[in-house]
């Protein structure tokens, strides 16, 4: 049968490109890659042999060989895992079918000539297999996908195309599996050395567990200690052999910032490896929110996506291998298996007592934690009720009396003894919301406010509404708690207009605005400025309201009574000489107040006129 031409999809081909192009420091993860994704096909094959042990019949050891031939200039990469068959090739070498390649390309050209960058996104982003072309100018994948009995050829040399056609069985060990051969670019021929190739085994894949042989001649030798790392004492590791294990075997591209490795035994008898990796992988935030923990029963990998931990806590990468669960256990069967939903807990509470032991150790760490991982935690205020007070005690807020973040309980040792709730203000961006004019008469009164800038700050707090017998209040729904408490300075005790000048003026300004605004009020939490927008008592705050787009009606506009401006409209609002006045002013006044708040003047035209009028009176 002659070879068949495919072109790869657009993306893919613009990825490739950038690979070959790119400069890299560290050319040889290569190598990891292949090695990885070796491993994953061993992992894969044993898996199936639970149930269908005539895949693997007698040939039940699995191994990676690396041979190098320095005439030809080729470096073949050699499985008997799983293989693939002629559509798998299709699917897997043929489309980047990922979410994250458009973000990667972005990244990548982010990154710029920088050199280095580019590598760590490879891992990063799990385009692994086409790293083989920062090295080689072309490439061949013999494979057999286990119990079947074709073989398939794909060549690509990394441009636009590549090319399917019958394989060559002689190149696979015992019927099965992947030979990927790379052939290499001449200025790259240290690949091709076999000291070189054991160096790079021992140094970016020694606890991948399977044998990795590389030949040297007639001879070959194991490369790597292989082994289930997770098996071994804590004592006999060192830091060096979990940040390989966590780059070579759990997809981590970044260095691990903690290390949780430990055997439970009694009811239930397993060992646990799990990493907080230091940086965001791109998929952080993919609406499948999935996770990183994979499952072994008795060293056999069963599934990435057994569910060990919640969702929010899908940053945290590494494995689980239990003793007693059976092997033949179908990955369906998984999902209602009490002893996974036991092991979850106990897996969740110890990863939720890291943080709690990290936050107290180590602040520095743990705030550059919480800045990358934060607003996925906090889903689980939101979702995990049981977990809900050990979830808050770890969650962080930029407070903004001290300009830096603070846990809730740091807000509640600080606060004064009349104040009755924990107050924060929900927005997009935090230098708004430092000059909110919500803040002022908090600010006034010494009183802390929790800025808020993550989305999911709007859930979270729309179902806990106290923390430690305090309640939580947005400083946009209602303020009328502030009227119990002194002012800070009682210099800042302007004198305000008189209460009976305040109702008149209030009572006009609503029949200016009449269904702009829901209702108009004296407000006790400005200082500095004349009017804010607040949110009428029980309604949504007002950050929630725009992130559902929820029209929920006008909402409440405020004004300061002790402001000039203000008071002299007041004196002049029982007076129907002013009437027209006092209209453009209420007009004006509702606007500034949407602007503060970060909303545009919902009639434009209006607010242009009335100011354009405004300043017309300064040019005389
Ligand atoms: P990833 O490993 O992150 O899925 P890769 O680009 O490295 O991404 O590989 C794409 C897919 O190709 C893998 O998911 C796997 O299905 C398949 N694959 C790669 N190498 C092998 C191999 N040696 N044996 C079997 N399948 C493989």
């Amino acid at each position: 049968m002659s070879a068949e031409r495919f072109e790869f999809q657009a993306e893919t081909a613009r990825l490739l490109k950038l690979m070959a192009h790119s400069v890299y420091s560290e050319k040889e993860v290569f190598l990891r890659e292949l090695i990885s994704n070796s491993a994953d096909a061993c992992d894969k094959l044993r898996y199936e042999a639970l149930s269908k042990p005539d895949l693997i019949g007698e040939a039940a050891t699995f191994r990676i060989d690396i041979s190098a031939d320095k005439d030809a200039k080729t470096l073949t990469i050699r499985d008997n895992g799983v293989g693939m068959s002629r559509a798998d090739l299709i699917d897997n070498l043929g489309t980047i079918a990922r979410s994250g390649t458009a973000k990667f390309m972005e990244a990548a050209a982010g990154a710029g000539d920088s050199g280095g960058a580019p590598v760590d996104l490879i891992g990063q982003f799990g385009i692994g297999f086409y790293s083989v072309f920062i090295v080689a100018d072309r490439v061949e994948v013999t494979t057999r996908r286990a119990g079947e009995s074709e073989t398939w050829a794909w060549t690509s040399d990394g441009t636009g195309a590549y090319e399917i056609a019958e394989g060559d069985p002689a190149k696979l060990r015992d019927g099965r599996g992947a030979a990927i051969t790379l052939y290499v670019r001449d200025d790259e021929a240290e690949f091709l050395e076999p000291a070189r190739l054991k160096h790079i085994v021992k140094s970016y894949s020694d606890h991948v567990p399977f044998s990795i042989f590389v030949a040297d001649g007639e001879e070959e030798t194991q490369a790597n200690s292989g082994g289930a790392l997770w098996r071994q004492p804590k004592s006999e590791l060192s830091e060096k052999d979990y940040t390989e294990f966590y780059q070579s075997v759990c997809g981590g591209y970044d260095a691990p910032w903690r290390t949780i490795h430990y055997t439970a035994e009694g009811r239930h008898e397993y060992s646990v490896l799990l990493f907080l990796p230091t940086m965001a992988p791109f998929d952080l935030y993919d609406p499948a929110r999935r996770g990183a923990v994979k499952l072994y029963v008795k060293r056999v990998a069963i599934t990435d996506d057994a569910g060990l931990l919640p969702a929010y806590l899908r940053f945290v990468r590494g494995l689980v291998d239990s003793q007693d669960m059976p092997l033949n256990l179908s990955r369906e069967m998984l999902q209602n298996n009490p002893i996974v939903a036991s092991i979850r807990s106990a897996l969740t509470k110890r990863v939720l007592n890291d943080l709690g032991k990290a936050a107290e150790n180590d602040a520095d760490g743990y705030e550059k934690f919480w800045r990358t991982f934060g607003p996925v935690l906090k889903e689980g205020v939101y979702e995990d009720f049981e977990r809900r007070d050990d979830l808050l005690a770890l969650c962080r807020f930029y407070s903004a009396a001290k300009g830096e973040l603070i846990s809730l309980k740091d807000y509640a040792e600080a606060m004064a003894d009349k104040q009755a709730a924990i107050y924060y203000l929900h927005g997009e961006d935090l230098e708004r919301l430092k000059q909110s004019p919500q803040l002022e008469g908090y600010r006034a009164r010494g009183v802390d406010v929790l800025l808020m800038t993550d989305p999911v700050d709007g859930f979270w707090t729309g179902v806990v509404t106290e923390f430690d017998g305090k309640p939580l209040k947005s400083v946009t729904q209602g303020a009328e708690d502030l009227d119990a408490l002194p002012l800070e300075d009682a210099a800042d005790e302007t004198p305000a207009a008189n209460d009976a000048a305040m109702a008149t003026l209030i009572a006009a300004v609503k029949t200016a605005l009449g269904d702009a605004v829901c209702d108009v009020r004296k407000s006790n939490r400005l200082t500095e400025s004349p009017v804010c927008l607040a949110a009428r008592e029980g309604d949504a705050d007002l950050q929630m309201r725009r992130m559902l787009n929820r029209d929920e009606g006008p909402c409440v506009l405020e004004l300061n009574p002790s402001h000039a401006l203000i008071r002299s409209l007041s004196e002049k609002a029982g007076d129907g000489a002013h009437q027209p006045a006092i209209e453009n002013a209420a007009h004006l006044l509702l606007a500034q107040a949407q602007i503060s708040a970060g909303e545009a003047p919902k009639d434009a035209a209006g607010f242009s006129r009335r100011l354009t009028d405004v300043l017309s009176t300064y040019a005389g």
